[in-house]
This record gives structure tokens, C-alpha cells and sequence, in this order.
């Protein structure tokens, strides 16, 4: 490969002296081999490469994709994979390939045409991800198709995925011609229902197999590629793709000269020659001519004794090889009728390249080739119709890759960190999601793709077709019934890149672009002076809480109550009050039983969740803030914590505070305390001096106080409290969902 490489080389310089190779060899189209590296490289860095090529797989700059890979640092090539005629391409057709170790490289070269012609799972079983880069001919009985098709199936069968390169039809993109194959014809040199020409790209045909087959393919298509250009418009250099297809004369006369095999029929020249044993070659030029085929003439020639007509390709838009290669059998069997090979036992070659068994016996018959393309006619507009869904170029402008864009709504940014709801941007990816309620797991499934996300356990857990991701990092959201998550974990489940902008969290995979727009948060009510006070009074209802809900009447003050569930019973009427008046309610635990609470996760959730019921019972609506007993950052927990789970610096708190995150709570701790936590040893003047104290530095306010029964002092300093505050310029709010940033752990 390497010498012929060079040689090409040689002979481009050589022939730029003479003048105008360059600009005829400019190249007009990105190859899929272009683009990997500079706009798709997110979908292979990190992995482990498997590649499947040939000495075709190079660049539009001549560079072979297996330095290209083994060059690059961000991917670890594991293992080569070759298909028929070797990684050199020159084994002849038909010839057993061994595997060996890559001398330079030393890693194993596989031969998928040799013991195997699927590959093993022990062949695939380091590798992430399979690249298949190699150019095709557009013909359904080149192999080089069929070893795609089946490594398509085999990393379906092992969870790989694969990538495709995306590579010109060299006949273009729009000759659709032959018989089709019958399922039943299946075989290495026909795998799948296609014409003779299939008229499609590497990319798209693998698109096609990829329906029946439901694997994790990903096609980089080219760029600046229409399906109207044959190879000699696209400025590439064609590589020879096989001993026998060394340049695209052999690419263009392929089915029109190779299709008699078995018959006597045959190409000579590397498919440039057609003729046979006692075959008039003026009579057959004639007949031939006389059919006007599109694109071709022939010329009588003699070779080796046998009689035949040579191609000239006129117009390679027009000719149609598949067709042609019909008629040039129908009338060599009407000069001279030969031998057809019928299937008995076996398949003959003749039908297994045919795809059918039915062309034969046509011959047989006598038909004409005009009555043999009626009869496979119907056959191949079904599957003219059946391909229209697997393009991916349009007829005749170049376009750009079918993108599809999508602006979705709902975004939210929470301590800087970006979360899309799951659902409908799972949906946009393709996948049906369900619920399953017994244990709790959303599932979302497409065709070769499961996934299954645990949401209950915080990170939540993740498994991807059985395999489960570790991250510590997904940790969902819950806000109104919907279920967020990082938006860095999309590109854990979809070959994707995210990133917010503003107020887009932008997702972009090879076909789809995704926006979710984060609603821009409505200010909280703020003063002229923006300054605001949240008072916030901890461990009520209690038998001072209406006095407290008296003075701040009076002073047309809002404020936060977090309530212990267990005080609840007996001051129904008095929450019912707060409500009423405009206040918030938050819980503050059920039984404020350090003890219990800080035990363990569990058991904190179970009782902070019995006091929003509570709440919710009386107040008569779901209330999602609370605060924690002592904090977020409280220390008694760490005496009270289960020492079986924590131990040397692993604290209790730190799984709460993002269990809650993950269960949809806001807590909220305070930044100013009025030093009432203690029965004793406070006075009115003291928590009014607090409270002046917190104002000097801090621009907002949450301030912490207690409506528990012995707290009088705090009923007596709230008026003063309420003035200074008022004085210095502060509104008063209530703390909800909205406001951020009163935590001391997060
Ligand atoms: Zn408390």
C-alpha cells in the first residue's frame, strides 16, 4: 500500500510539472474522512478504534485514514479490519486473505476475507467504536458492501457502534438499474434487496442495511457532494480499488461486462471488453449500437480469437451500466445462443451475481432486453420508492448534511449548571420514553438503543443497553412533575456536543441540533434600593406565632415560616393564617430529632417528607422549601451520622443537600441570626444589634429567628427590628423557589 501510495505521488508531481494536474485534481467534495477530525471528532475521542479499510481509505489530500487515526492522540487504535483483495488491495479477487500483526502499528490486521467474513466478537472485544472507510463501486456485487452489511450486524450483536465515512458513488448517485436481488438469492455478493446499481453513497447504503439490522451506525456525510457527480467530477483521485478496477473505465464497464459468468460471456481487459467463443463482434457492435444505450458506443473487437466489442464510455452522466450489461447478454445469447447456467442444488454463480433466478430463464426464453427490463421493472420501482428514505443527497445543488433543528422550551440554569427535561429532548433524539412505575425507572428505547435511568437514588443511575454509566454527576431535578437532567449527560447516551450560550443550552449531534431555551428567571420584586429582607422564623407553629403574625400585620412585612410537622396539630388555624396573610411556609423537618434525622439519608427524608404532608394537609397546598435542623452545615450531624457509612471527612450532609437537590427541594439556611437558637442569654436589644451588625456587608438579608414557644424576647425586638430594617433602605420578601443562594452547603 505504501509503495503504491508513493508511486501515486510520484506520478502526481511528475504530471504537476507538465501542468494542469492540480487544478483538475482540486478537490471539489469533503469526504466523511475530511470531516471526522475537524467537525465530528467528539463522536471517537476517548474510545477505543477499531478501522475497516483498504487502500482506499484515503483523504481528499491523499492521506490514509490509518495514519490519520494513528496519529491522533485523542483515540486509541486498537485494530485494523480488511475486506476482500487485503489491506493492499491486491489479492486477487476471490482470494483467502490471512490476518496478521500490523508491522509498524503492532496491531492485529484482520482479514474479513479469509477464516471469517464476520468478525468474531474476540475480534471486536477491546473496541468502542468501529470506522468503516472504504471506497465502493456501485455495484451490489462488489464485497466490499457486503463486509459493511456485516459488520453492521456484528457490533449490533456485540453493542458497538460503528461509524461510516461517507465516499462517492462513482456512477453517481442516480443510475438505478438491474434485476433485484430476491431475498432468497441472498448472499457474500449480494446481501441485501438491491439492484445491479444501486445508485446510492456508501453512507446511504448503510442507511439501508441499517433498517432491517437497527445497530448504532453513525454516517459522516460528505460535504459539497450532489448525487448528480460521477467520481470525475468530484477532483478526487481515484485509488485502484481492486487488481481488476484500476481505474474508472473498469469502474464503468464492471456490470456491463461482468454479469455472463458461467455463460461463456466474458470481460477481458478489466472490464473494458465484452465478447465470446464464436461471437460476430461487427453483429454485436451493431446490435449493441442500434439499442442507442445511453452514454456508450462499442466498437468490433477481436480478442484472443474470441469475437467482442469494445466500451467507450461517451458520457459518464448518461451511461447506465447495469442496463447495458443486460442488453450486451440478451443479444450475445440472441448471435449465438449459449449455455445458462440454472440453479439446481446450488446457486450458480450466474444467479447468486443475477440476484435472481428468473434473468436466466428469460434468456432462456428468448426474451428481448427491452421485455427483460419490463419484467424486473416493477421490482425496481418498489425499491426506488423503498430508497427515497435513506438518502442523504439531494439531486442536483450540493447541500449540506440534513440537519434537522429543534427549539425546545424549559431549560433551567441552577447554580450554574445546565438542565434539560429529559423527555422531550430524549424524544427529539428518537426515543419512545415510558415509566415504569413498581420500580420507579423512566426507560427510553429506540430501535437498537435501551436506556434505563433510575431517578429515585441520587446521582441516579443510568444504563445504557445493560451497561450502566458511572458518573457521580447525574444527579436529576425534579420541578413540577418533570424530570431534569445535566445537560452533559445527553452526550453520555448520543454521539452529541453541549454547551450553554446565554440563555441556550445548545446540543448538537451529526443530524440534530437541539436548543433549549432557559426562561429568563423573573426578577424578584425589588425596591428602588434592590436591598431585600427575608425574616424567617424556624420551629412553629407555636402559641406566640399569632403574636408574631400580629407585628408583622402591622408593619405590612412578609415573612418565612419553616414549621416542624409535629407542632403542627393544634395550630392548624394559625398556619391556615399565615397562609392567608401572604406569608411562605417551608418545613423544618417532622420531629427536629437530630438524632433520627441525621442518621442516615434515608431516614432524614423520611421524616422531612411526613412534615411537608403535614404541611400540605393543613395549608392545603405542596410546599417544596425547607430548612435544615441546625443548617446545612451543622456539625451535630456529624456525631449523630451512621458510622458504618461515614467515616474520615465523608459527611452526612453533603449526600442531603444533593439528595434534596435531586428530589426538587430548595433549602435555605440564613446569613444574619438574631442569636435566639439559645433560650437564654438574649435580649431585644441583643438580636436588634445581630441583625444591625449583618446589615454593614451584606446587600440581601436572610434572617434567622424562632416562633417556638419561650422565644417572647424575639416577639418584643421584631418591631425595632422591622424598622432598622426599613430605615436602612430593605423591602421584605419571601423566600421561594425563585431566590438563590442562601445555602451554606452545596
Ligand atoms: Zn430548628
Amino acid at each position: 500500500m505504501r509503495k503504491s501510495f508513493l508511486l501515486m505521488l510520484a506520478m502526481i508531481f511528475l504530471l504537476s510539472l507538465q501542468g494542469n494536474v492540480f487544478s483538475e485534481n482540486t478537490p471539489k467534495i469533503k469526504l466523511g474522512s475530511d470531516l471526522l477530525l475537524s467537525k465530528y471528532q467528539h463522536v471517537i475521542e476517548g474510545k477505543n478504534i477499531g478501522l475497516i479499510t483498504n487502500q482506499t481509505g484515503v483523504n481528499s489530500e491523499g492521506k490514509h485514514i490509518l495514519n490519520v487515526l494513528s496519529e491522533y492522540p485523542k483515540v486509541n487504535l486498537k485494530a485494523v479490519y480488511t475486506p476482500e483483495h487485503g489491506l493492499d488491495g491486491k489479492a486477487k479477487a476471490g482470494a483467502y486473505v490471512e490476518s496478521y500483526t500490523h508491522p509498524t502499528l503492532n496491531i492485529p490486521v484482520y482479514s474479513l476475507y479469509g477464516k471469517t467474513r464476520m468478525p468474531s466478537n474476540e475480534m471486536l472485544q477491546d473496541i468502542d467504536v468501529l470506522i468503516f472507510d472504504i471506497q465502493d463501486i456501485g455495484a451490489r456485487t462488489y464485497t466490499y458492501i457486503s463486509t459493511l452489511n456485516y459488520f453492521i450486524i456484528a457490533t449490533k450483536q456485540n453493542n458497538k457502534s460503528i461509524i461510516v465515512l461517507d465516499r462517492p458513488n462513482p456512477l453517481s448517485g442516480e443510475i438505478v438499474d438491474g434485476p433485484v436481488l430476491e431475498e432468497r438469492f441472498q448472499t457474500f455478493v449480494g446481501v441485501d434487496i438491491l439492484p445491479m446499481a444501486h445508485g446510492m453513497t456508501i453512507g446511504e447504503l448503510a442507511h439501508y442495511f441499517n433498517r432491517k439490522i437497527g445497530g448504532d451506525l453513525t454516517v459522516i456525510p460528505m460535504e459539497g457532494y450532489s448525487r448528480s457527480m460521477v467520481f470525475q467530477d468530484t477532483g478526487l483521485t481515484w485509488i485502484p480499488s481492486s487488481p481488476n478496477i484500476p481505474d474508472l473505465a473498469s469502474v464503468m464497464g464492471y456490470m456491463a461486462t461482468g454479469l455472463g459468468e458461467g455463460t461463456g460471456i466474458v470481460q477481458k481487459d478489466k472490464f473494458k471488453w465484452i465478447g465470446g467463443k464464436g461471437l460476430n463482434p461487427v453483429q454485436f457492435a451493431e446490435m449493441l449500437n442500434s439499442a442507442k444505450l445511453p452514454g456508450v458506443s462499442f466498437t468490433p473487437e477481436e480478442k484472443d480469437g474470441w469475437g467482442g466489442v469494445r466500451l467507450d464510455i461517451t458520457d459518464p452522466h448518461l451511461f447506465n451500466p447495469a442496463k447495458t450489461g443486460i442488453y450486451a447478454l440478451a443479444y450475445a445469447h440472441t448471435l449465438n445462443p449459449f449455455e445458462v447456467p440454472i440453479s439446481k442444488d446450488t446457486v450458480v454463480m450466474f444467479d447468486k451475481i443475477m440476484g435472481t433466478n428468473k434473468i436466466g430463464q428469460y434468456l432462456i426464453a428468448g426474451l428481448s432486453p427491452q421485455e427483460i427490463e419490463a419484467k424486473y421493472g416493477e421490482d425496481l420501482n418498489r425499491f426506488k420508492e423503498e430508497r427515497k428514505k435513506f438518502l442523504i443527497y439531494g439531486q442536483t445543488t450540493p447541500v449540506q448534511p440534513k440537519v434537522r433543528k429543534v427549539q425546545l422550551e424549559g431549560g433551567l440554569s441552577i447554580h450554574n449548571k445546565s438542565y434539560v427535561p429529559l423527555k422531550s429532548v430524549l424524544q427529539e433524539f428518537g426515543y419512545q420514553i415510558g415509566w415504569l412505575p413498581v420500580t420507579k425507572q423512566v426507560y427510553a428505547e429506540k430501535p437498537g438503543k435501551k436506556i434505563v435511568i433510575e431517578t429515585v437514588m441520587s446521582p441516579m443511575k443510568v444504563w445504557v443497553n445493560g451497561t450502566e454509566i458511572k458518573s457521580k454527576d447525574i444527579v436529576p431535578m425534579i420541578k413540577e412533575g418533570t424530570t431534569f437532567i445535566p445537560a452533559q449527560f445527553i452526550p453520555w447516551i448520543e454521539k452529541s456536543q453541549q454547551k450553554t450560550v446565554g440563555n441556550q443550552i445548545q446540543i448538537h449531534s451529526t443530524n440534530l441540533d437541539i436548543v433549549v431555551g432557559i426562561p429568563v428567571k423573573q426578577p424578584f420584586p425589588k425596591k428602588e434600593s434592590g436591598k431585600i429582607a427575608y425574616l424567617t422564623f424556624d420551629d412553629g407553629p407555636s402559641s406566640i406565632t399569632p403574636q408574631v403574625l400580629d407585628v408583622l400585620k402591622e408593619n405590612g412585612v412578609k415573612a418565612t415560616f419553616f414549621v416542624i410537622g409535629r407542632n403542627i396539630k393544634g395550630h392548624e388555624s394559625v398556619l391556615k393564617r399565615a397562609v392567608a396573610e401572604g406569608h411562605a411556609i417551608g418545613g423544618h423537618s417532622y420531629s427536629h430529632n437530630y438524632e433520627v434525622i441525621y442518621h442516615d439519608v434515608d431516614a432524614f427524608f423520611k421524616d422531612i417528607e411526613k412534615g411537608q404532608e403535614v404541611i400540605e394537609q393543613v395549608i392545603g397546598k405542596k410546599t417544596t422549601i425547607f430548612r435544615f435542623p441546625g443548617g446545612s452545615n451543622n456539625t451535630v450531624s456529624k456525631k449523630t451520622q451512621d458510622p458504618k457509612v461515614y467515616s474520615q471527612g465523608k459527611w452526612i450532609m453533603s449526600d442531603l443537600v444533593k439528595e434534596a437537590q435531586s428530589r426538587g427541594y430548595h433549602y435555605y439556611d440564613w446569613n444574619v441570626s438574631i442569636g435566639d437558637a439559645s433560650a437564654q442569654g438574649y435580649t431585644p436589644e441583643s438580636a436588634l444589634m445581630r441583625v444591625q451588625e449583618g446589615i454593614t456587608s451584606k446587600k440581601d438579608l436572610v434572617i434567622l429567628s424562632h416562633d417556638s414557644t419561650p422565644k417572647m424576647n424575639t416577639v418584643k425586638a421584631l418591631p425595632n427590628i422591622i424598622k432598622l430594617l426599613k430605615d436602612e433602605g430593605y423591602s421584605f420578601g419571601t423566600l421561594d423557589r425563585e431566590v438563590e443562594g442562601f445555602a451554606f452547603i452545596r
